[in-house]
This record gives structure tokens, C-alpha cells and sequence, in this order.
């Protein structure tokens, strides 16, 4: 009967890689503990088609989870300039029907019990209400953000200035004040005159039709916005912290190009700080010489994954993680030559996670992504932190000022973190009393999320809570 047939749930996840890694971990979690089956239905642009490094990702899944690619949907009349989050939403937004195609193929025969999309997928919601299946969303980011995103209509009544002219801290309930007077908030709030911002605030309304929110992140991690969250603060579905889930199982065939281990390989214990700004990162012409003079003053060993810089915007390459045009070149003239003995500079694709967990690595300069960032947790890695878009400034005050596990380089009036400025935080974070602390801290981190996703954990429970719920539907 339809009732003795295994749960299945189907999960469709945004174009880009941020948001892709942290639902595979979670849909291998609901193989492997609670016996659900899982289908990825993925939406692909005609132009920009999957890239390289997310067919890495599907292909090391195990073979019980089957990968869709919905029909490639056409972009080519939405201009440049719109913002890439925008251009995300509609990917979705148009793949529904090709969507709506393989869901009725699927529940002919399986009993879908969820639907689970990201935060960019939320039209996919209704959909799945039509064909009677319980829509989820997860939420690939901090309870902080998820926070701000419900206090957002209170935040609108509340100040009718611009938020980073704001002259007090502004305080989301549960979380840590956000000093920096507003512009430390979401890149998207930084003006709130476009359009473009009204929108948002109608769009994020649209959570509420989940059942439920599935978080990656912790209770350890972020015990004041969850309580918050699930307290009587807002009128939001129930929260579901599950995290902090990573990258697990990545085969090292053909990936690690560059030789990054073998060279980790041969360097003394945490001596080597890990560079890297994400998927789709990129620093401006100006910014990227004055890191690379930052690290040579220093004189720490350094493995640094460069991406050619861009004049344009700092999540220029988020559908595509190749860099455009050859980036040594880039490079400030002899440096790679001075800095043969103590760094290595990689232009491919890096495996991050192994490098991470590396022994040797003892420090990791992030744009702050929250993968990364809880890559870095995980593995008890101190950090530098060098936010560049969305919601990254706010992880980085909460890094900074509330776990107190990383430092962030100060910004001259121009907008450059200086090569003096940089060498200061390469030495604070690698050395010394101030080093260590930064790494006690993050050991300490690193333990409780350990606890937290192991059986009986807070993340274990909460999982499996949620699948329970599923099973019994
Ligand atoms: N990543 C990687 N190698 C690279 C660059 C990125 O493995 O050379 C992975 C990284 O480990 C993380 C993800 O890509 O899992 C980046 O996600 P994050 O949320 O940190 O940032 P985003 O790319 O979404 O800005």
C-alpha cells in the first residue's frame, strides 16, 4: 500500500555551490539515519550551464540519491545589472513548471512526504501545497540572518533613515548588537530606496509558508537568535538548527589539481594560513596587491587560492567558480618569486574541507561564507575575517564580537584593508597570546559541534525530529 512505501522527499536547491554543499550533507544524513529516499531536482540556466565543481558534488553522492536536471530556463531578457540574487529567483521561478512535470512522475509511484527548498526557492513553495506535500525550507545561513529577515518589517517601522546612517547599534533580538551602525547589515539593506528592497521584504514574507525551517547552524553556535526564533518573538515556523553540516566524503580523484596536500604535506604543524574568498569571491585590482604585500610582510607561510580580480563586484563569478583571464599576473612583480619558499598560490578550484582539516593549517583568511566558516568550526581553524557580500559582514561581527574566534582587519577611509593592516592580523591570528586564544576558543566550538551532531546531540534531535515527523505523515 501507498503508507508501506518508503518516505521520499525531494529537495530543490538555488544554482551555486553555497547552497548545494550543506543540502547534499543534510539529504545524506536522511538516507543514512532515517531511511528516507531523496531526489534532487536542479534547476539549470540554457547559458550558464552546471558548472564543474557542482557536478563534483552530485557525482560523489551516494548512489541512493537521484539527481534531476529540470529543463534550462531562459535568462537572456533579464539585464546584467540585475543582482544576482534576483537572477537566482528566477531560475527557480521559471524552472517550476519543468518541476511540476517530474513531481507528478514521482508521486505516481513514491510517497513524497516534503518538499525542501533554499532560501532563493521559496515560489517552489505553493507548488508543493498544490500537490499536497508538506513544503520545508532550509536555510543555508545564520540563525542571525534568519532573525534579521523576521525583525526586518519591525526594523522598516522603526527608522525611516538609511540603517547604516542609524547612530546606535542596531539590535536584532537574540543577537549580538550590530555596532558598525548598519552597515555591517545585509549587503541588500544598505539601500533602501530601490525597489529591490520592497520586494525583499515581500519576498521574505513568503517563509511563512513553510512548515518548517531547517538551519544550518546550532544551538551551541547561536544559542541566543534560535531561542529567539523559537520563542514568541515573531510569527515564524517552527526552527529546526540541524547543523553545522559540511562537506563530508569527497574523493580526492583529480581534485586536488594543484598539489595543495602534498605541499600542506611538507609543512611544520599549524604553521600555514589558508587564503580563499568562496565560490565566487573576487577582490578588486587594488585590494589583491595589498594583500599579497600583507602576506609577504608577515612572513608566515600562507596557501592562498586566487581568483583574477574584478572592478565590478565582489560576487562576480557566483555561477561560476572559474576565474577569467590567467590571475598571477595579477600578482604584485617578483612575488611569487620571493614567496616560493614559504607560500603557494593556487589559481583551480582547492579542496578546502581536506586542507582545513589539515594539520598543518593553522589559520583561514575567509570572505566568511557561512560553509567555510562552519568548515572552519569544525576543524577548530582561528580566523581572519575579510567579508566581501551578502550576509557576510554580519557573520563576520559575529565572529568577531560575539565567539570571539576571529580577527577582522580594519578598512581605511578608501575602502582598502592595508598590506600593514593585513600583516598585523596574519601574525595576531598565527602566533602569540592573542593566537592563542583565538584557538582555544574555536577548539572549544569544535567540540560542542562534534557533541551536537552526534546521537543524542541538540542537531542530531532536532533532524530527527523533523524526519519522524516525515515518516509518519
Ligand atoms: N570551496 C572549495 N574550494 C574552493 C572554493 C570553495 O571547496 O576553492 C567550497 C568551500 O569549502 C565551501 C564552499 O565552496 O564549502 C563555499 O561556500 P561559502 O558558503 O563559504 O561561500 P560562497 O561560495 O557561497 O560565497
Amino acid at each position: 500500500t501507498y503508507q508501506s512505501l518508503p518516505p521520499h522527499v525531494i529537495i530543490l536547491p538555488s544554482p551555486g555551490m553555497g547552497h548545494l554543499i550543506p543540502l547534499t550533507e543534510f539529504a545524506k544524513r536522511l538516507v543514512l539515519n532515517h531511511g528516507i529516499i531523496i531526489t534532487f531536482t536542479i534547476p539549470t540556466e540554457s547559458i550558464n550551464s552546471t558548472s564543474e565543481a557542482q557536478k563534483l558534488v552530485l557525482d560523489s553522492l551516494p548512489g541512493s540519491i537521484n539527481s534531476i536536471f529540470l529543463s534550462p530556463v531562459n535568462l537572456s531578457d533579464i539585464p546584467n545589472d540585475v543582482p544576482i540574487g534576483s537572477r537566482i529567483v528566477s531560475t527557480v521561478t521559471r524552472s517550476l513548471s519543468s518541476l511540476i512535470e517530474s513531481l507528478k512522475i514521482i508521486t505516481s509511484s513514491h510517497r513524497v512526504v516534503a518538499l525542501v527548498v533554499d532560501i532563493f526557492g521559496t515560489s517552489a513553495l505553493d507548488v508543493a501545497n498544490e500537490y499536497n506535500i508538506t513544503p520545508y525550507i532550509f536555510f543555508p545561513s545564520t540563525a542571525m540572518y534568519l532573525s534579521l529577515l523576521y525583525h526586518l518589517p519591525v526594523m522598516d517601522q522603526a527608522y525611516s533613515c538609511e540603517y547604516r546612517d542609524v547612530s546606535h547599534p542596531i539590535q536584532i533580538p537574540g543577537c549580538v548588537p550590530i555596532w558598525a551602525w548598519g552597515t555591517d547589515l545585509l549587503d541588500l539593506l544598505q539601500d533602501r530606496k530601490p525597489e529591490i528592497y520592497n520586494r525583499s521584504l515581500q519576498y521574505w514574507r513568503r517563509l511563512n509558508i513553510a512548515a518548517g525551517i531547517l538551519l544550518n547552524s546550532s544551538e551551541d553556535l547561536e544559542p541566543g537568535p534560535i531561542k529567539a526564533l523559537n520563542g514568541k518573538e515573531w510569527d515564524n515556523p517552527p526552527v529546526y538548527p540541524i547543523g553545522p553540516l559540511i562537506r563530508t566524503g569527497v574523493s580526492d580523484d583529480g581534485y586536488d589539481q594543484s598539489g595543495c596536500l602534498q605541499w600542506l604535506d611538507n609543512q611544520p604543524v599549524c604553521s600555514v594560513l589558508f587564503i580563499s574568498f568562496g565560490s565566487a569571491g573576487t577582490l578588486s585590482n587594488e585590494k589583491l596587491t595589498e594583500l599579497a604585500l600583507g602576506l609577504e610582510m608577515s612572513q608566515h607561510k600562507f596557501l592562498w587560492v586566487l581568483r583574477s580580480p574584478t572592478d565590478t563586484s565582489a560576487d562576480a563569478n557566483y555561477l561560476n567558480s572559474e576565474s577569467v583571464g590567467d590571475p598571477f599576473e595579477f600578482l604584485p612583480k617578483g612575488f611569487l618569486d620571493r614567496t616560493r619558499v614559504s607560500g603557494l598560490v593556487v589559481s583551480s578550484w582547492a579542496p578546502q574541507v581536506r586542507i582545513l582539516s589539515h594539520r598543518s593549517t593553522g589559520g583561514f583568511l575567509t570572505h566568511c561564507g557561512w560553509n567555510s566558516t562552519l568548515e572552519s568550526v569544525i576543524n577548530g581553524v582561528p580566523l581572519i575575517a575579510w567579508p566581501l557580500f551578502a550576509e557576510q559582514k554580519m557573520n563576520a561581527v559575529m565572529l568577531t564580537d560575539d565567539l570571539k574566534v576571529a580577527l577582522r582587519p580594519k578598512v581605511n577611509k578608501n575602502g582598502i584593508i592595508e598590506s600593514g593592516e593585513i600583516s598585523r592580523c596574519v601574525k595576531g591570528v598565527m602566533g602569540g597570546e592573542e593566537g592563542h586564544k583565538l584557538r582555544c576558543r574555536m577548539g572549544d566550538l569544535k567540540g560542542a559541534a562534534a557533541s551536537s551532531l552526534s546521537e543524542g546531540g541538540s542537531s542530531f534531535k532536532s533532524l530527527a525530529e523533523v524526519a519522524n515527523k516525515w515518516k509518519n505523515l
